[in-house]
C-alpha cells in the first residue's frame, strides 16, 4: 500500500456514511445474535441478510481475493480471516472477532468488534476491553496535524501497559474505493512519523492484540491467522473521517 492518501469528496463522504449504517447495524444485529450453541455460517448468513436488506448493499469482503464470507469470524486464538462455517459452533466462555465490510454506492466500509461468548474468564474479559481501549484511544489521536505515527504509538502503548501484544502483522489503512487504500497503519510504532494526517482522509484503525506473544500463524486453510502460542486474540475496528478540527466515527 504505497502511494498518495486518497481524499475524499463530499460526496463520497455521504456515500461512506450511509454504508457505515448499514456496518453499524450489521454489527449491532451480531451483538444481539452472538450467543453458546450459534455457528459462525449462521452469524455469516445473518449479516449478509441485513446488508442486502439495504438497496445498493453488498458484503464488502464476500469475493474479495476469494474470500468465501460476509463475516471474517475469528474465535478465541484465530487472530483475523477466520472462515465462517456450520460446525464451527461458538462454546461458553468463547470470545468471537466479527470483522465485516461493506459496499455501497461503490464504496467500502470496514468495521470489527469482539464479543463475548456467554460467561467468559475475568483476564480475558480484561484483555478484550483493553484492546477495546486501544481503539478508543487511537481515535482521539485522529485529527489534522498529528501523523499516522500517533496513532501506531498510542495503539502499541494502550496494549502492551496491560502485559499484552500487538500483532504486527495486522494493519490498518486508509479505505473508500478500495478496501485497503493507502496509508498502512501499523500497530505499533512512534510519535511523530509516518504521513501527517489531513482533512478528507479516511481510515480504517484496527487494533489488533495478541493476550500472550505478538507471534501469528497461517492455517491451513490459508486464510485463518492464529496466534502462534495459542493464547486469545482480539480486534476492534473504526472507519473513521479526518474532520477539519478532529475526525467522526464513520462506523
Ligand atoms: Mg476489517
Ligand atoms: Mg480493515
Amino acid at each position: 500500500m504505497t502511494g498518495s492518501i486518497p481524499i475524499k469528496t463530499p460526496e463520497e463522504i455521504e456515500a461512506m456514511r450511509e454504508g457505515g449504517a448499514i456496518l453499524k447495524e450489521t454489527l449491532d444485529e451480531m451483538g444481539k445474535a452472538v450467543r453458546p450453541g450459534i455457528s459462525t455460517y449462521e452469524l455469516d448468513q445473518l449479516a449478509e441478510e441485513i446488508i442486502t436488506s439495504h438497496s445498493g448493499a453488498k458484503p464488502g469482503f464476500k469475493g474479495y481475493r476469494g474470500f468465501p464470507g460476509t463475516l471474517c469470524v475469528s474465535v478465541n486464538d484465530e487472530v483475523v480471516h477466520g472462515i465462517p462455517s456450520p460446525d464451527r459452533i461458538l462454546q461458553d466462555g468463547d470470545i468471537i472477532g466479527i470483522d465485516c465490510g461493506v459496499l455501497y454506492k461503490d464504496l467500502y466500509t470496514d468495521a470489527c468488534r469482539t464479543f463475548l461468548v456467554g460467561d467468559v474468564d475475568p483476564d480475558i474479559q480484561h484483555f478484550v476491553k483493553t484492546t477495546k481501549k486501544a481503539l478508543n484511544q487511537a481515535v482521539k489521536v485522529v485529527k489534522p496535524g498529528n501523523t499516522i505515527g500517533d496513532i501506531s504509538a498510542v495503539i502499541q502503548k494502550t496494549i502492551e501497559q496491560q502485559g499484552y501484544s500487538p500483532v504486527v502483522e495486522c494493519t490498518g489503512h486508509g479505505v473508500g474505493k478500495n478496501l485497503h487504500e493507502p496509508p498502512e497503519i501499523l500497530n505499533v510504532g512512534q510519535k511523530g512519523t509516518g504521513p501527517t494526517i489531513k482533512p478528507g482522509m479516511v481510515l480504517a484503525i484496527e487494533p489488533i492484540a495478541n493476550m500472550g506473544s505478538g507471534q501469528v500463524v497461517t492455517a491451513d486453510d490459508r486464510w485463518t491467522v492464529l496466534s502462534a502460542d495459542g493464547s486469545p486474540s482480539a480486534h476492534f475496528e473504526h472507519t473513521v473521517l479526518v474532520t477539519e478540527s478532529g475526525c467522526e466515527v464513520i462506523v
